[in-house]
């Protein structure tokens, strides 16, 4: 089976891409989704948490404490390293172990970090979704209310637009209308059913 891997900076289209992919009947395997379900009470991700970060990092009810987790490794690197060396590999196994469920010639794999985090080296092509940052900016502050000083900070501390496009095997463009970025991807679709007919694997 043919795995694409689909990132693109804040705001760029991701998840609109991914609903075009869905809609042609291809699963996406999202990593935000898969990050949120390995930390599920009883699963040894919220143990090996609680090991490091101590009670305080649960809520009542026994559910990991996002905002206080966030407050904590907001102010302290090695925090957020030791956080990010139990969550990464149990979220990429477990992305792994949903793709290779899959009977369809192809898959997406959904990850924001996926140039950072280097898997874009264990993917057989990288898709990225790209938008000039004044666009960018403008839809992040549309979506999330943000001033365009905040959103032009999380872009700042994102990968650089050219490292990620100096990675992408395919690029779309997602300046044009919805009905725009369909015709895109139905046009990739075609190209992926395509490699995936010629794909050993
Ligand atoms: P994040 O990185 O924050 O998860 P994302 O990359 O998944 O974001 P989307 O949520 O898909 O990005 O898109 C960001 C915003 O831009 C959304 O409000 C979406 O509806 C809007 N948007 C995306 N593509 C288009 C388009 N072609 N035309 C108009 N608006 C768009």
């Amino acid at each position: 089976m043919l795995i694409i891997g689909l990132t693109g900076g804040i705001g760029s289209g991701k998840s609109a891409v991914a609903r075009c992919f869905s809609e042609l009947g291809i699963p996406v395997i999202d990593a935000d989704s898969v990050a949120r379900e390995v930390v599920e009470p009883g699963l040894p991700a919220l143990k090996e948490i609680e090991k490091r970060f101590g009670t305080q990092i649960l809520a009542t009810d026994g559910r990991l404490d996002r905002k206080q987790l966030r407050k904590i490794i907001f102010s302290d690197p090695q925090a957020k390293a030791d956080l990010e060396a139990i969550l990464h590999p149990m979220i990429r196994t477990r992305m792994w172990e949903l793709a290779n469920r899959q009977t369809t010639p192809y898959v997406i794999l959904e990850i924001p970090l996926l140039v950072e985090t280097g898997q874009n080296t264990s993917v057989d092509r990288v898709l990225v979704v790209d938008v000039p940052q004044q666009l960018q900016i403008e839809r992040v502050c549309a979506r999330d209310g943000m001033s365009p000083q905040e959103a032009a900070t999380v872009i700042a501390a994102q990968i650089s637009r050219q490292r990620r496009l100096d990675a992408a095997d395919d690029i779309i463009e997602n300046t044009g209308t919805f009905s725009e970025l369909q015709t895109q991807v139905e046009h990739l679709h075609r190209k992926y059913l395509e490699l995936a007919s010629h794909n050993p694997a």
